[in-house]
């Protein structure tokens, strides 16, 4: 006799306790991809019956995810600044608190417009992934035209589907290259980025989901700085006279990517963002006259 959907549910629950921190979301988010259905569905038919093949598909679906793979991966997808972007072992997931590295962006983007500056604004995001913030700035912003780069050629293919898939293939470019070496030459209005600066003996082994993420895209080297001490010291010959620019770094690392940025845009003020959780995690800079 074929299992109920609450027998189910209950099973993958208990295959995923050990590993997860909130099994019971989790093994609802499975077990509606695998009957391809809502999850108010499942709450409210408990009592029918499931055919084999969706219930294989559960089964392996919740193995994946109780070996610690990040449930972003095992569903294919990441919800980040409202969009949905496809994400897989090729690319970070995309955090939560990057979307406030968005606000930051969209907010410079939008005083621009208020104080009158010309129409079309560039915008280069170093180290794009999956183009979570090549792509929404592109998609928020209508006037911004994003070249992308990343090390990783295999990220970049994510990327410039999420970027098919959003609508905003036109106004975003993606170059493999270090940093901002493939658009050399060029200057930008806004550099937004977000490489990586996990701490070398920071990054956790398996089962820990941060450990199926790429390699590339954690590793900031013995403190977790080696990137942006690269990076920020190419930022000022890539701006415009009004640009800016926006970094994410982990809280701790903060006060020493602060003296990076004030230390290489000398008498510029540099501004610090917060994230969701009230941590530092963002540096701004502008080298507007105003
Ligand atoms: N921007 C995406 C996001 O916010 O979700 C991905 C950020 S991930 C932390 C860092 C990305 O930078 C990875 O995709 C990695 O391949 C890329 N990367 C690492 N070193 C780089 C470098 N020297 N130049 C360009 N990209 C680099
Ligand atoms: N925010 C990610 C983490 O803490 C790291 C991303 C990064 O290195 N830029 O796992």
């Amino acid at each position: 006799m074929p299992a109920s959907v609450e027998a189910l549910l209950a099973r993958g629950i208990s295959v995923l306790a050990p590993s997860s921190d909130s099994p019971r979301a989790d093994a609802m988010l499975l077990l509606a991809r695998a009957l391809d259905c809502e999850r108010e569905w499942i709450v409210a038919h408990g009592e029918a019956r499931a055919a084999s093949a969706p219930a294989r598909r559960f089964e392996t679906l919740c193995n994946l995810r109780a070996s610690g793979m990040p449930m972003a991966y095992v569903l294919g997808f990441a919800g980040f600044y409202g969009r949905e972007f496809l994400v897989d072992e090729r690319v970070l997931v995309p955090r939560p608190e990057t979307e406030h590295l968005i606000d930051e962006a969209l907010t410079f983007l939008k005083a621009r417009r208020s104080a009158g500056m010309p129409a079309g604004t560039n915008v280069l995001d170093v180290g794009t992934g999956s183009g979570a913030i090549a792509c929404t700035v592109a998609a928020e912003n209508g006037d911004a035209f994003v070249h992308a780069t990343d090390v990783s050629a295999r990220a970049l293919e994510v990327a410039r589907i999420n970027a098919g898939r959003l609508n905003v293939a036109e106004r975003c470019r993606f170059h493999c290259g270090r940093f901002a070496g493939p658009v050399a030459g060029r200057r930008f209005d806004l550099v937004l980025a977000n490489l990586p600066y996990v701490p070398t003996p920071d990054i956790p082994p398996r089962p820990n989901p941060i450990a199926f993420e790429p390699r590339e895209a954690l590793d900031g080297g013995p403190d977790g700085l080696d990137a942006y001490r690269e990076f920020v010291p190419e930022v000022p010959g890539l701006l415009e006279p009004d640009g800016a620019a926006v970094f994410e770094a982990g809280p701790a690392l903060m006060p020493e990517l602060v003296a990076l940025v004030e230390r290489t845009f000398r008498a510029r003020p540099v501004e610090v963002g917060y994230d969701y959780a009230g941590h530092a995690r963002f540096v701004m800079v502008a080298t507007a006259s105003r």
